[in-house]
């Protein structure tokens, strides 16, 4: 998944976490758009109709977010993701470029019937933005079903904890945009739950004085420029968080939060000017250096 996972078990056995790093390693290949044997490449090159049933699941799911977010999550996004090409580009893409991608990108390309998948129009998929949260529900999954009462499982920033460490519940930290690894803008203290974070400073280039991150505008076709610099989304699942935390980015905290009063989530939000703003049950308490996120 180019980043660093982690799964830190506090109670179980050996076995358990070898099962889930290999857990993590199966759907990393299943959901890889660059992995030929990938239901998505398949999908993409038109070679299969047919997917398992988790690429099924993940589908309707990212498509249900599609849907009440009014396209701001869209995994048909791909062939922006490849324009743009973030990770290895050193300058934006040309206008007329931008715009014929932009024409095979509309989540209502794909169609899903059982695990019979259509993808109309030239439309292709990426499942960048949903799959890790996936992934660590499954792990999540896997472990519950093994006994393990207590955990931290971490994909990259989506992070998902299991029991409540002993009634102090697990702090989790929300990164400084642009600073060094590890510092903070904020703290919150979660049991049970998931908080997946989407940022501009993940990954980016700059030109001309510009950022250029990865979290695309399937309206304009170019990466998002709003007030935010992240977003953290606190959920009982993954998959969704993951989901809603790239598309509250897009959408800004405004239509954010009325996107999240369908969902039984919170929300984190953090502005470029370094502010921090929450969905209406949590409060900031800043009688600490760093400001600490709790449930009112
Ligand atoms: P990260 O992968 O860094 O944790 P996200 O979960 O926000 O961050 O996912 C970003 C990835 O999702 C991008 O790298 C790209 O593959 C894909 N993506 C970019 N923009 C969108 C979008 N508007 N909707 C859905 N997926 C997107
Ligand atoms: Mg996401």
């Amino acid at each position: 998944m180019t980043t660093v996972v982690t799964v830190t078990l506090y109670d179980g056995e050996q076995d358990d976490l070898d099962i889930a790093m290999r857990l993590i390693k199966e759907y990393e290949k299943l959901f890889d758009r660059n992995n030929k044997d990938s239901d998505v490449y398949k999908l993409n090159n038109n070679l299969t109709t047919t997917v398992s049933g988790d690429t099924a699941i993940l589908l309707e799911k990212a498509l249900s977010i599609s849907e009440k977010s009014n396209g701001a999550f869209d995994i048909s996004i791909l062939p922006l993701v490849e324009l743009w090409n973030i990770t290895k580009a050193t300058k934006p893409p040309k206008p007329e470029d931008i715009e014929a991608a932009l024409t095979s990108v509309d989540f209502n390309n794909i169609s899903i019937n059982n695990n019979e998948i259509q993808l109309k129009n030239n439309c292709k998929i990426d499942l960048g933005g949903i799959a890790k949260g996936y992934i660590a529900d499954k792990v999540k999954e896997h472990l519950k079903n093994a006994g393990v009462k207590n955990a931290v499982i971490n994909l990259g920033g989506n992070i998902v904890v299991m029991g409540d460490n002993n009634g102090q519940g697990y702090s989790v930290g929300i990164q400084s945009p642009f600073k060094q690894m590890g510092e903070l803008s904020a703290r919150l203290t979660i049991s049970d739950m998931t908080a997946v974070t989407s940022g501009i400073y993940e990954r980016y280039f700059e030109y001309e004085n510009e950022i250029y991150h990865h979290i695309l505008d399937s309206k304009t076709g170019r990466p998002v420029n709003n007030e935010l610099a992240s977003v953290t989304i606190i959920a009982k699942e993954s998959a969704i968080a993951d989901g809603l935390s790239t598309a509250c980015l897009v959408l800004g905290i405004d239509k954010s939060k009325q996107l999240l009063k369908q969902y039984d989530a919170e929300a984190v939000f953090l502005k470029k000017d370094g502010s921090l703003s929450t969905t209406d049950n949590l409060i900031i308490d800043n009688s600490d250096n760093i400001p600490e996120i709790k449930r009112r």
